[in-house]
C-alpha cells in the first residue's frame, strides 16, 4: 500500500509584517540578522501588524525627543553660523546613507542599519567632543557618550520609560565608537553582534573624516591640496570618489564564509587612518577650533556647579523624567546638561550669568 506523504504546508503571512518578514528570508544574505530572529526587547510588547521589529525601532528613534535634539548639536564647529556646515544631525544622515549602501550591496538587513545609525550619537552632549570631555572631567564616574546614547534609549526618553528598543540596535549603539582607537577588532566587547552593527562603526569613521574635511575647508582651516598624499592615491581626488572607493573597498573585502566580519583592504584602511590623524592635527586640536571649545567647556562646567549648589531650585524646575530620584543630583544634573543642544545651554548660561536690561513697562 503505498502510503501518501502529507504536502508541506505552506504559511501564508497573515499581516504585512509577516510578508515583510518573508520577504527578507528569500532576498536577503544568510548571513543577514533577520527581524523575525532578533532576540528582542527588554520589556516584551505587542508586535506591530505592519513592521518588522527593526523598522519600528527605527521610527521609535526618529520620533524621539532627542533625535530633534541632533540638529541643534555641534558636530566639529561651534553653533555654526553657516548653513552649509554639518551638525550631528546630517553627520547622522550622512552615516545612514553610507551605511545602508554598504548594507544594501552585501543583502544585509537596511532596517536594522539605519535603527542603529539613528540612535549612535543621542547622547552626545552639546559643543561635541568638547562638552563630553568637560563631563567626564567633572562626573565622578566620568562621562562617554555612547553610554549615554543608551541611557537616552533605555532610560531618558519618553519621561523614563525608554524607547524599548531591541537587543540588536542597542548593541550596535555600544559598540559603534572608536575614538582614536582601532576601527576593527577581534576584541567581542568592541564587535558588534551583527554584521549590520559593524557596519556603523566603520560608515561613522568613513562618514566624519570626509565630511569634517570638507567642512575644515569650508572654514578655511586647509586647503584641497594640504590631503595627505596617501589619501588621494588610495581613496581619490574629489569628496564623491572618496566616498565611493571606501564603500567599494568594504563591500569587496568582506568574506561572510569563514569568519561573520565586516573588512576592508589595507590601502583605504591606512588611507582612513591617515585621514583621522591629519583632522586631529590640523582641525580637532588646532588652536583656533579649541579656543571656542574652552569656552564652550566653561558654559558647561559653570552651568553643572551652579546647578550642583542651587540643588532645590534644580529639582523643582529642571529634573529630568527619566533620571530617578536615587541615582542622585550630580546624575540628573549631567542627563539635563548632555540632552542640551549648542544654543539652549548658551541661552541658559546667558539667563544665569548675564544681566538682563531692565524692562520698562
Ligand atoms: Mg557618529
Amino acid at each position: 500500500m503505498e502510503i501518501m506523504s502529507e504536502p508541506a504546508r505552506k504559511i501564508e503571512p497573515k499581516t504585512i509584517r509577516e510578508r515583510l518578514e518573508a520577504n527578507e528570508r528569500v532576498t536577503l544574505s544568510p548571513y543577514a540578522q533577520l527581524s523575525e530572529r532578533t532576540k528582542g526587547r527588554k520589556v516584551p510588547e505587542p508586535q506591530c501588524d505592519l513592521r518588522p521589529v527593526f523598522q519600528h525601532d527605527r521610527d521609535k528613534i526618529i520620533h524621539s525627543k532627542a533625535f530633534r535634539r541632533l540638529a541643534g548639536k555641534t558636530q566639529v564647529f561651534l553653533a555654526p553660523a553657516g548653513d552649509h556646515y554639518r551638525t550631528r544631525m546630517t553627520h547622522t544622515l550622512e552615516v545612514a546613507q553610507f551605511a545602508r549602501s554598504v548594507t544594501s550591496f552585501l543583502g544585509l538587513n537596511e532596517m536594522l542599519t539605519e535603527a542603529i545609525v539613528m540612535g549612535h550619537d543621542l547622547g552626545h552632549t552639546p559643543f561635541g567632543h568638547a562638552g563630553e570631555k568637560v563631563l567626564a572631567h567633572l562626573m565622578p564616574n566620568g562621562f562617554h557618550h555612547v553610554k549615554q546614547s543608551i541611557r537616552v534609549v533605555e532610560q531618558l526618553e519618553r519621561d523614563g520609560v525608554g524607547l524599548n528598543l531591541t537587543e540588536e540596535v542597542r548593541d550596535g549603539i555600544l559598540k559603534h565608537s572608536k575614538g582614536k582607537g582601532q576601527i576593527f577588532s577581534d576584541n567581542p566587547n568592541l564587535t558588534a553582534m551583527t554584521l549590520e552593527g559593524q557596519i556603523v562603526r566603520i560608515a561613522d569613521i568613513a562618514a566624519y573624516v570626509n565630511h569634517d574635511f570638507d567642512d575644515a575647508r569650508r572654514a578655511g582651516l586647509v586647503k584641497d591640496a594640504e590631503m595627505p598624499d596617501v589619501v588621494v592615491k588610495e581613496l581619490g581626488q574629489t569628496h564623491g570618489e572618496r566616498l565611493d572607493t571606501l564603500v567599494r573597498a568594504l563591500v569587496e573585502e568582506s568574506r561572510f564564509d569563514e569568519k561573520r566580519m565586516i573588512r576592508m583592504a589595507d590601502g583605504p584602511l591606512q588611507a582612513l587612518y591617515a585621514l583621522r590623524d591629519f583632522l586631529y592635527e590640523k582641525v580637532y586640536e588646532t588652536k583656533s577650533v579649541r579656543a571656542e571649545f574652552d569656552k564652550a567647556q566653561r558654559i558647561l562646567e559653570e552651568l553643572y556647579k551652579h546647578f550642583l549648589t542651587h540643588g532645590d531650585e534644580f529639582r523643582a524646575t529642571h529634573w529630568p523624567a527619566g533620571t530617578r530620584p536615587e541615582e542622585g543630583l550630580e546624575r540628573a544634573v549631567a542627563d539635563f546638561l548632555c540632552g542640551m543642544t549648542d544654543r539652549f545651554a548658551i541661552r541658559t548660561y546667558e539667563q544665569l550669568r548675564v544681566p538682563r536690561p531692565f524692562a520698562v513697562v
